[in-house]
Parts: C-alpha cells; sequence; structure tokens
C-alpha cells in the first residue's frame, strides 16, 4: 500500500471488509469521505457507533426493528396464517419487495452445518413451534438457500413440521428469468425439471 498516514490505512483496512470492496475502492472511498464536510462525517461516525444499539432484533421473529417488535409482526394487514422460514432477517426484505408474499417471517439465524458444529440445537424449533401455535398458521414456507447447509436444513425442518400435522412447502428453483437454457447450469437445470409446473 502507498506510504499514507496511519489512520488512512486503517480506514481503507475497514473499508475493505466490505463485501465487493477491494484495495483500489476502498481507497476511492477513503479519498472521498476526506472531501466531506465535518457535520456529514460526524452523523455517518455517530450512525455507526450507535448501530448495534439501535437496530436490534425483533422479540417474535428475529427480523430486524428499532423497537420491540418488527414492521412486519406489528401490522395488521398481514396474513398471519402463512409463516416463511429465512436464513437472515435480510431475506425479509428481499422477499418482501417481490410483493408475492403477504405473511408473516421467522428468522432461523443460521443453518445447519455439522462441519461447523451448527447442529439442530441450534436453529431454537421450541420457539418456532409455539409461534407457529400461537399464530395457529396454516402453511409454512421454507426459504433457504440452494446450498448443501441450505438444503440439509429444509429437509431437517420440513420432517419437522410435518411431524407438526402442518403443510410445508418450499421455493421453486428454476431457471433465473432472462436466461438462455445454454447458459444453466446442470444442477439448476436438474432442479428446474424436478419442480416444473403444469400450465
Ligand atoms: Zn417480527
Amino acid at each position: 500500500m502507498a506510504k499514507y498516514p496511519v489512520d488512512l490505512i486503517h480506514l481503507i483496512a475497514f473499508l475493505k471488509k466490505l463485501p465487493g470492496v477491494g484495495t483500489k475502492t476502498a481507497e476511492r472511498f477513503a479519498f472521498q469521505l476526506l472531501n466531506w464536510q465535518e457535520a456529514e462525517l460526524h452523523t455517518f461516525a455517530s450512525l455507526l457507533s450507535h448501530l448495534k444499539e439501535k437496530i436490534t432484533h425483533c422479540t417474535e421473529c428475529h427480523c430486524l426493528t428499532d423497537s420491540g417488535q418488527c414492521a412486519f409482526c406489528h401490522s395488521p394487514a398481514r396474513d398471519k396464517s402463512q409463516l416463511c422460514i429465512i436464513a437472515n432477517p435480510r431475506d425479509a426484505y428481499s422477499i418482501d419487495e417481490t410483493g408475492a408474499y403477504r405473511g408473516l417471517y421467522h428468522v432461523l439465524g443460521g443453518l445447519l452445518s455439522p462441519i461447523d458444529g451448527k447442529t439442530p440445537e441450534h436453529l431454537n424449533l421450541e420457539h418456532l413451534k409455539k409461534r407457529i401455535t400461537s399464530l395457529q398458521a396454516k402453511e409454512i414456507i421454507i426459504a433457504l438457500d440452494s446450498t448443501l447447509e441450505g438444503d440439509t436444513t429444509s429437509l431437517f425442518l420440513k420432517e419437522q413440521i410435518q411431524n407438526w400435522g402442518l403443510p410445508v412447502s418450499r421455493l421453486a428453483f428454476g431457471i433465473p428469468i432472462g436466461s438462455s437454457l445454454d447458459f444453466v447450469d446442470g444442477g439448476t437445470l436438474a432442479r428446474a425439471l424436478t419442480g416444473r409446473q403444469t400450465f
């Protein structure tokens, strides 16, 4: 790295922790920050220093919130008979932006991964079961990643939820919109075929 002042080097190192930010981009961001007004930098710094205390997890579903209950759990307009199980709070926003789902969410906070010591105890199934019962949910939708950990967790949850006597569905996996079959990998194509629908 260039012979920057020590604090600038530290700033660049922090910026590089952000996803998709390499050294060049981090340097560009750091120099941009140096051009900001003092007041703007203070506001930014204060936002960062209070981030963890201001933004917490909903006591019900573990989505993000700045008060006890999140916007999803708090809203009377949500369909409480549907519960969508997701791995991270961010997934709730992605799903919600589609406008295709108006039920509630349940954040697992992780996926099963025996290698990393993530066992079923980490999924807090008791809390999930209590929520399903108290909401009187009629349908559970599993929306986890299509990875080894995601698939393992989905299968495990499916068995558990079916044991509780509830219908459970999972997101369909298919061909990305706008892509040609030539460019779709074999695994995705096989999944799309398995999950085919009549039309
Ligand atoms: Zn909530």
